[in-house]
């Protein structure tokens, strides 16, 4: 029988719908405003394309808008200068550092720069550390997004086999531990596991961000397994996955389609790690 396909596209709708009326109680309750940075720096397409629809988003949902464009040869004082005067500006709620960096900056340095309050993508040194320690904090937006599809579906995470295909600190990293705090039994796989088949096929959940096309195939899923796609690969044919959709889904139960999928999740939580870091400041 064929999978289910999970419609990240719209309960990210719904999460949005949801946040537009929570903004607006936040603004009236505590008659601050809320605000997001969104800084570029460089003439990145891709990036472009992603910044601009952060920027959309963010507007319907009532945060404001307080883009901030550097120059592709900005040095590394430059944009630390524009992230400090951001995270001083309380109007500014969120500071969200577009990667990737031009190659001559030290992304790591320029993303600690962001208060942990204001770090949206969840992505400092601090954030990373609260998150192992299961302090408050924002976690990074596309591993909340994973967890905010699975438990929308009903997918029991306690004492679940969920395997995890990438370490990043973008995505695996933080998604092991959000998992594990959802009391599942959690296995990382990466570039040097030797026969990645045989840890997914004991997987009640596998989920995969690799960033490697059509990595996973029917025959690392086993039958009834909930299948979460993160990585997005363009080709001729348009966007697809790290998984072979049309495979895997005659031997999942549930699956993430590409586009449509973790993408669409990765914004709403974005949106609402800023409402979030709002609270937090207030
Ligand atoms: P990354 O390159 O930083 O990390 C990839 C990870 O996969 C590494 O830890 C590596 O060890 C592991 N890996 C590589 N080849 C492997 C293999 N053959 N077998 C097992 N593991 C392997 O990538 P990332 O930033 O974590 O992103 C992963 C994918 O997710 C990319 O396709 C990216 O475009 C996508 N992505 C999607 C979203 C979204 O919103 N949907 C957000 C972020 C990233």
């Amino acid at each position: 029988m064929a999978a289910h396909i999970i419609d990240g596209k719209a309960l990210a709708t719904r999460l949005r719908e949801q946040l537009r009326t929570d903004v607006e109680q936040f603004k009236q309750s505590t008659g601050r405003p809320i605000g997001l940075a969104t800084v570029l720096v460089g003439d990145n397409p891709a990036s472009e394309v992603y910044a601009d629809s952060k920027r959309r988003l963010s507007k319907q949902a009532g945060i404001e808008d307080h883009h901030r464009r550097l120059p592709k040869d900005a040095t590394q004082e430059q944009v630390a200068h524009a992230l400090d005067e951001l995270a001083a500006n309380p109007a500014v709620s969120g500071i969200l550092l577009q990667l990737p960096l031009p190659a001559h900056l030290d992304a790591t340095a320029l993303i600690d720069r962001i208060p942990w309050e204001k770090d949206v993508d969840g992505l400092t040194t601090i954030s990373a550390g609260r998150l192992a320690r299961n302090v408050e904090g924002l976690r990074p937006c596309t591993p909340l997004g994973v967890i905010s599809l699975l438990e929308n579906e009903g997918v029991q995470l306690q004492g679940a086999n969920v395997v995890v295909i990438g370490r990043s600190d973008l995505v695996g990293k933080p998604l092991a531990q959000l998992l594990l705090q959802k009391n599942a039994t959690v296995t990382v796989a990466h570039s040097k596991t030797k026969d990645l088949a045989a840890a997914t096929l004991q997987a009640q959940v596998v989920i995969a961000a690799a960033g490697v096309l059509h990595l996973i195939g029917a025959e690392h899923i086993s039958a009834g397994a909930v299948v979460i796609d993160v990585g997005i690969h363009r080709t001729e044919d348009g966007l697809t996955g790290d998984v072979d959709f049309s495979a895997a889904s005659t031997v999942a139960s549930k699956i993430t389609p590409v586009p449509g999928g973790v993408g669409p999740m990765t914004i709403a939580e974005l949106l609402r790690n800023t409402l979030k870091a709002a609270q937090l400041q207030s």
